[in-house]
């Protein structure tokens, strides 16, 4: 895993609190981190040793639902709803290398991210960046960044990969998310990775994961089930294999990897809406 820069970080960065982004960005082997996110994983760890396979999987099915939308529908605009660091594969590339001139928003408001990652992720003329609050979809779509620059007439790809785990029920998920459904055209796509409890045998790594991420420095990670799952995509016809732990949700190809525990608490799934 490589090495965190401590002690070098600019004034704009409180290094006392936890943020998801940098949480996630240590989980994913970066070094964009402070031990205060830092901490977060590794109190997780003492429960589910295998804890960096939560974000290893939501970051290969992001990558893979990009590749799918890329290739399988005609969407050229992507909003990228809760975008995290920059890291190896961001969508614009992943987009970009199928459909050069496929448009990305990115929308974080993480001050890490804005400060740090948007010049890295607003890299060239067909990507932007908002630093709007994906919790309110009036908010996203009106934002000067999206606005005049995705033509919301036409369908989009909407990702909110790895972001609604962290609401609060009293946010009401699945009211955000037919929010930005209603906000969509005809032929649009949503994309959602999310903490899985399965209400099975890997229920209670699940619960035991989720008592450690909300009393956390991150304080954030709550671990829904099938029928919560289902309703952050309202409305929405089912891209095969419908949701299923993000490992398997591989419509071009099998699954080669080994599966583990904590593979099958972290659930995704592509919906259309006709
Ligand atoms: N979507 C990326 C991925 O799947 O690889 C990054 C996921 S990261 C776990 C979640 C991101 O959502 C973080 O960067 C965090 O700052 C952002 N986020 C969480 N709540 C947010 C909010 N209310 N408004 C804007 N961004 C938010």
């Amino acid at each position: 895993m490589a090495q965190p820069t401590e002690g070098r970080a600019p004034a704009y960065i409180d290094t006392t609190k936890a943020s998801i982004a940098r949480v996630y960005d240590y989980a994913l082997g970066g070094k964009d981190n402070y031990e205060v996110d830092r901490e977060t994983i590794e109190r997780v760890r003492q429960v589910a040793p295998e804890v960096n396979q939560l974000a290893v999987d939501n970051r290969a099915f992001l990558i893979r639902a990009a590749r799918f939308i890329a290739t399988q529908t005609s969407i050229t605009q992507y909003l990228d709803c809760g975008s995290g660091l920059p890291t190896a594969e961001n969508t614009h590339q992943i987009v970009q290398r199928l459909q050069p001139e496929a448009r990305v928003v990115y929308v974080d408001n993480d001050p890490t991210v804005i400060a740090h990652g948007r010049a890295l992720l607003e890299d060239n003329e067909f990507t932007r960046f908002s630093p709007a609050d994906i919790r309110d979809a009036e908010a996203v779509v009106s934002d000067p960044a999206v606005q005049g620059f995705l033509d919301l007439e036409q369908p989009v790809a909407l990702f909110h990969i790895g972001t609604i785990h962290h609401f609060e029920d009293s946010d009401r998920p699945q009211k955000i998310m037919q929010e930005f459904v209603d906000r969509l055209a005809p032929g649009s796509v949503v994309a959602v990775a999310h903490f899985f409890d399965p209400e099975n045998a890997d229920s209670e790594l699940a619960r035991r994961m989720e008592q450690v991420f909300v009393h956390s420095p991150m304080g954030s990670g709550r671990f829904r089930t099938m029928s919560e799952l289902e309703g952050l995509f309202p409305g929405l016809e089912m891209v095969d294999p419908g949701i299923v732990p993000c490992y398997q949700w591989w419509p071009d190809g099998p699954q080669l990897k080994t599966e583990d525990d904590v593979q099958r608490c972290i659930a995704g799934g592509v919906g259309v809406k006709r």
